[in-house]
């Protein structure tokens, strides 16, 4: 069995700048932590831009326009204070959502077990109209919508370890009953959403807040308590997995306390679900994590991981 990586060299045209948090730069880490030789079992393929009719199940035609609109011919502009547009953007967001339609499409097929996005623009604050917090699409909602239409499969589940609140996820899912949303972030942080007490249409939406300073032994115990239950009452056929590692005690945009044995341990608890559940089918797209040595280390620990199953 195999895990295989979905990326495209297109993703690093998304020019936010060497000083942007979310830059070009974290991609690369990623890459090359994952391209030593410790990784030859890997398969990498490059990702086809996603179609606007796959983007446009989650996000409105005026809203793809909006942001097509916007793209500078030259230099950058700003959608917001974070959130920055550079000639290059429109076609690396299309590859980012595209990686994680086509991952979708292989793991269906049986050409791999799971599959590891390696991909920019991140995704999880986009909401149906709005793109902030670095994200202009919202990949893998896309994915969700896209293995729903396209592989016949009705229940699906996302989790969202990235240490922010995936509000934009939350926005276009809340009213899904078969999408189960499940998140862990730190509160009080950017953007600001995320209580308890958003459950979604069905109770699909589980926000699990934690305080600064969370550690991988509080994860077990949200794990256990919540996590692990909600995944299994849901019964998913397809799981998803918005990996941010931003939640590393080494982040500067965070104040969490995971380390990369954290990562490890929470990947192979969901992949638990997913053999249980989903005949091990797994699809993982890369959020945040903006140190770029604790992010290598930690995505490279989360794939290591995907590639016991
Ligand atoms: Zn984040």
């Amino acid at each position: 069995m195999s895990t295989t990586i979905f990326w495209h060299p297109l993703c690093s045209d998304h020019n936010t700048g060497a000083e942007h948090p979310e830059r070009a730069a974290r991609m690369q880490a990623v890459l090359d932590a994952l391209g030593t030789d410790e990784f030859a079992a890997l398969n990498w393929r490059e990702a086809p831009p996603a179609s606007f009719e796959q983007i446009e199940r989650v996000h409105p035609p005026r809203y793809v326009d909006k942001v097509m609109s916007r793209i500078p011919a030259w230099g950058s502009a700003a959608i917001d204070g974070d959130t920055l547009l550079s000639p290059g953007s429109f076609e690396a967001a299309l590859r980012a959502a595209g990686a994680v339609c086509t991952a979708i499409d292989a793991v269906f097929a049986g050409e791999t077990t799971n599959a590891f996005c390696a991909i920019r623009p991140p995704g999880h604050h986009a909401e149906r109209e709005k793109a902030m917090g670095f994200c202009l699409f919202n990949n893998i909602a896309i994915g969700a919508a896209h293995a729903r239409k396209r592989h016949g499969i009705r229940r699906v589940a996302i989790v969202d370890f990235d240490v922010h609140h995936g509000n934009g996820t939350q926005n276009i899912c809340a009213e899904q009953a078969d999408i189960l949303y499940v998140s862990t972030h730190q509160a009080p942080l950017y953007p600001g959403t995320g209580h308890r007490d958003e459950h979604g249409v069905a109770n699909n939406i589980l926000n699990i807040p934690l305080g600064p300073g969370t550690d991988g032994v509080k994860l077990r115990s949200v794990w256990e308590q919540e996590i692990a239950p909600a995944l299994y009452a849901h019964e998913p056929e397809l799981l998803l997995l918005s990996a941010g590692f931003d939640a590393h005690r080494d982040d500067p945009l965070a104040e969490f306390m995971f380390e990369e044995d954290d990562y490890v341990w929470l990947t192979r608890q969901l992949l638990g679900v997913a053999a249980n559940c989903c005949g091990n089918r797994v699809v993982s797209a890369l959020e945040g994590g903006y140190e770029l040595s604790a992010l290598a280390a930690s995505a490279a620990a989360h794939v290591r991981t995907l590639l016991e199953v």
